[in-house]
């Protein structure tokens, strides 16, 4: 797991370091949105000296490098997700589960927008939350 890291961090142009690749580890072996807190939480057991704010930053720098995903709120929530296509993710309101869902309807929504605010949409997020199929038959049987 750790070459995949690598490489990827050497794709986003940014040094490869302990504290990169103890974040990212910390995110992927989750597999679900998880705080800031939670995530340095993880990573400080691997990298001593790795502070919250160093955590921040390394966070924002794989948001811009788009390889996790931030569900804004308080807290912030980050989840790392190795899917390079556009997709927006399903998050179970139950278990926390995380799905990628292939389904856009960015090109209505800009052709929409650009024309009501007679500009140029740029970027757009959707959240999309409910309960997963487990939780949703498990519900169901109860
Ligand atoms: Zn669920
Ligand atoms: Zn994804
Ligand atoms: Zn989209």
């Amino acid at each position: 797991m750790d070459e995949g890291f690598k490489g990827l961090l050497k794709r986003l142009k940014v040094k490869v370091t302990s504290r990169r690749l103890a974040v990212l580890e910390a995110m992927a072996s989750e597999g679900v949105f998880l705080s800031a807190e939670q995530i340095w939480k993880k990573a400080r057991e691997r990298v001593k000296n790795a502070g919250l704010p160093t955590v921040y930053r390394i966070l924002e720098e794989l948001v811009e490098g788009g390889v996790v995903a931030r569900i804004q709120g308080n807290p912030q929530l980050y989840y790392y997700c190795s899917n390079g296509r556009h997709h927006h993710h399903f998050v179970c309101v139950s278990c926390g589960k995380v799905e990628d869902v292939d389904l856009c309807l960015i090109d209505v929504l800009e052709r929409e927008v650009s024309e009501r605010i007679k500009g140029t949409l740029l970027s757009h997020s959707i959240e999309l939350g409910g309960l997963c199929r487990r939780c949703t038959e498990q519900g169901a049987s109860r």
